[in-house]
Order: structure tokens, then C-alpha cells, then sequence
């Protein structure tokens, strides 16, 4: 598929595909402790998740975050799964999280014998809201599942206050938020359990891995049991229960302590990205980029996101052919639960709609905006983007 979009003549050449090259969506940026740490690996032997640095990574987490306890997994999707598991949440529960997020969310629920129910978002901080959580509530709900999307923190106290008010468990999935704050707290404290996961993508990166934090000993306790495949105390290869093996890895873990430690450096670096692309593109007429903030957070800008506007003839899709012709990578956004069709054959969500996350879907894309970006590709991808939605 290649477009007639010629980029013109005008166009600045230092910012040609010839002068600056291919930019991807992401690269990761592995220049702290990464290989003295996964050398250590090596020279010790320790590669398994018995090795020392799981306990470390889990520690400098739980600092970050502000929680008692840490529980390193295989990845963030593993973290939901055992986050409900963990809650015990099963047959005639019903769990309410946003339509706009990623499928592990609504999988995590569906594989624990659990209903999920999906609401809308607001369509400029790309969350869910109180409001939408609270007209969704029904005598089954037994858990909120907030999820933080894209670099704005969901606003946690009303949600927070819901879920005291009925009763319900909370699980905040903080996978896109290392590092940011709401109203001055760690996104990752809140509800009874969090999650991360440090996929590549992701402010903190361990290769693949992800983490449940909470502040309750027991609940940590039986994480870390459904992590190992519920061994239980008494006598190993006796089991009451079935759990995953979900284990990190000592390797991974040492790539995921090297990148706690300079977490400080890569929200400054996100922040930096953020406000490079927002003086770019912000008199861009009939695009939509992220807000620089609310009154409870500063963008953390985990992806640079473009929603295009109605009146533009191109959609997502369109837009991100034309740019790929162009060597700039993106990715579209996530596709509302509702309009999943493995979902929809197991008979979910029938009859729900949820208009801003369907048209956001279609119209929403991001941009290369990893740590790894360098300003001159800012510069292109802005320079492209203009030419191309003008
Ligand atoms: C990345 C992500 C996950 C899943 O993490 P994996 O490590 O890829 O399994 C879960 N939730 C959200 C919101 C994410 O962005």
C-alpha cells in the first residue's frame, strides 16, 4: 500500500527520510546498570527466579509506589490474572472496567468465571470516570478495575470513595504509569491491588515481566502462591488450589532494577518528549492531542496520542498507512471490549455501546514517542504528520 502523498518540495531536507532514516515506534533506552546487572546473572549462575535480584526489584517497586509489598510476575497481563484470582472473583461476580484498555483487563475477569462490564471514557483524558463506574454498579458488582490510560491518571478519589460507599474491591491497573502521581500520590498505591508491567514499551522495562503490589500481607502472601503454581507450605506437590507458573526471572529482574533506578531520569525524559510534540503539533487544526494535564496530575505521556477529528476525512488507519509509507512507525489504539468479537460469540456486552470509545478507536493513533526518540525525529514526525492531515 503505498500513498500518492509525495512529502513536497518545501519540506525542511534535514528532516528527509534520507537525513534522519526510519523511526520506529519504540526503542527502548538500556543505558543504566542493564548489562553490569544482567552479567552479574551470568558470573553468579543465578538466571531462574530464585535468583536475588527478583526480591530487589521487587523492593525498589514497592518503594517507588509506596506499597508494603511487591509480587515480580511473567508480564502485566499475568498481574490482572492474578490480581482476581487473588480476590477470589468468580461465577456471578461482576467486575466494572473500562471499555477503552487492553484485553488482558476483560480476560483476566472472563478466564476467573467472572462478568466483566464495560463502560465509556471521557474523551479527553481518555479515562473512565466515577460517573461512569457509578451508573454501572448492580447489586452483583463485586470489583472496580481502573485502568490509567495513555499518561493521564484516572481521577482515583471518587472512584475510591464509590467503591468504600458499595462495598467493592478495587484493582488500579497501573501499567502505563511508572512514575506518575495523582494529587501527589504514586499511581500503583491505590485499591487493594495494583499492577505493572515492563513490557518494552513501558516507562520501566525488563524485557517482558510485570508486578502486583498491594499493602495487605495476605493478599501478597497468596500472589506470590498463585505466581508459583500454589505449592502450598505444608508439603510441596500437594496443592489446593491451581495457580500459574508466572515467575520472573532473575535476568529479567536485573534489567527491571537497572530501570527503577533511573525512573526519575525517564519521567523527565517522557515529560520532555510531551512538551516537544505539543509545541509541534498544538495549532494543528482537527487533531486532538494529549492535554498537558488536569488539576490532579501533570501528563506523563507514556504514548504521544493524535485523535483525529470527525470532520477529517482520513481515519486512523488511513493516517498510519500514509506515515508508514513515510518510515515513521505508530500504532493504533485499542479497540473498545465491547466490540471484541471473541467476546461478543461468548454473548458479552450485548447491546452496549460505548460511542467515545468506539470513535476514538477509529480515529486515535500514537506516535514514535519511546524514551529512545530523539529530537530531530520528533522534528520529522511533526514535520510528516502536518503534511500528511493537512
Ligand atoms: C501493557 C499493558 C498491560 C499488559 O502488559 P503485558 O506485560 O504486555 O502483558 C496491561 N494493561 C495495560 C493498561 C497496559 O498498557
Amino acid at each position: 500500500m503505498t500513498s500518492a502523498l509525495a512529502v513536497p518540495a518545501v519540506f525542511d531536507p534535514a528532516l528527509s527520510l534520507d537525513a534522519v532514516g526510519p523511526i520506529p515506534v519504540n526503542e527502548p533506552l538500556l543505558d543504566g546498570n542493564e548489562r553490569a546487572y544482567l552479567l552479574d546473572c551470568i558470573d553468579t549462575g543465578w538466571i531462574s527466579s530464585e535468583g536475588p535480584f527478583v526480591e530487589r526489584f521487587e523492593a525498589a517497586m514497592a518503594a517507588k509506589v509506596n506499597r508494603r509489598y511487591g509480587v515480580g510476575v511473567a508480564n502485566g497481563s499475568a498481574a490482572l490474572d492474578i490480581a482476581v484470582a487473588a480476590l477470589r472473583l468468580g461465577p456471578g461476580d461482576e467486575v466494572i472496567l473500562p471499555s477503552f484498555t487492553i484485553i488482558s483487563c476483560a480476560a483476566a475477569i472472563v478466564r476467573a468465571g467472572a462478568t466483566p462490564v464495560v463502560v465509556d471514557c471521557d474523551p479527553l483524558t481518555l479515562n473512565s470516570t466515577a460517573d461512569h463506574y457509578a451508573a454501572a454498579i448492580t447489586p452483583r458488582t463485586k470489583a472496580l478495575m481502573v485502568v490509567h490510560i495513555y499518561g493521564l491518571p484516572v481521577d482515583m478519589d471518587p472512584i475510591l470513595a464509590l467503591a468504600e460507599r458499595h462495598g467493592l474491591a478495587v484493582i488500579e491497573d497501573a501499567a502505563e504509569m511508572h512514575g506518575q502521581t495523582y494529587k501527589g500520590r504514586p499511581c500503583g498505591s491505590f485499591g487493594h491491588l495494583s499492577t505493572f508491567s515492563f513490557y518494552p514499551n513501558k516507562l520501566v522495562t525488563s524485557g517482558e515481566g510485570g508486578m502486583v503490589m498491594t499493602d495487605d500481607p495476605e493478599l501478597a502472601e497468596r500472589c506470590r502462591s498463585l505466581r508459583n503454581l500454589c505449592f502450598n507450605n505444608r508439603q510441596r506437590f500437594i496443592h489446593d488450589e491451581i495457580g500459574w507458573n508466572y515467575r520472573l526471572t532473575n535476568m529479567q529482574a536485573a534489567l527491571g532494577l537497572a530501570q527503577v533506578e533511573k525512573l526519575e531520569q525517564t519521567v523527565a525524559r517522557k515529560r520532555e518528549i510531551g512538551r516537544v510534540y505539543t509545541d509541534l503539533l498544538a495549532d494543528l487544526p482537527g487533531v486532538q492531542i494529549p492535554l498537558t494535564g488536569t488539576n490532579y496530575a501533570e501528563g506523563l505521556y507514556w504514548v504521544f496520542s493524535l485523535i483525529l477529528d470527525d470532520s477529517m476525512e482520513m481515519d486512523a488507519k488511513a493516517a498510519m498507512a500514509v506515515l508508514a509509507d513515510h518510515k515513521i512507525g505508530t500504532r493504533p489504539f485499542f479497540w473498545p471490549m465491547n466490540e471484541q468479537p471473541v467476546f461478543r460469540k461468548m454473548g458479552l456486552f450485548e447491546g452496549v455501546s460505548c460511542p467515545v470509545a468506539e470513535r476514538i478507536a477509529r480515529r486515535g493513533f500514537y506516535v514514535p514517542s519511546g524514551v529512545g526518540v530523539t529530537e530531530i525525529q520528533m522534528r520529522r514526525v511533526a514535520a510528516v504528520v502536518r503534511q500528511v492531515l493537512k
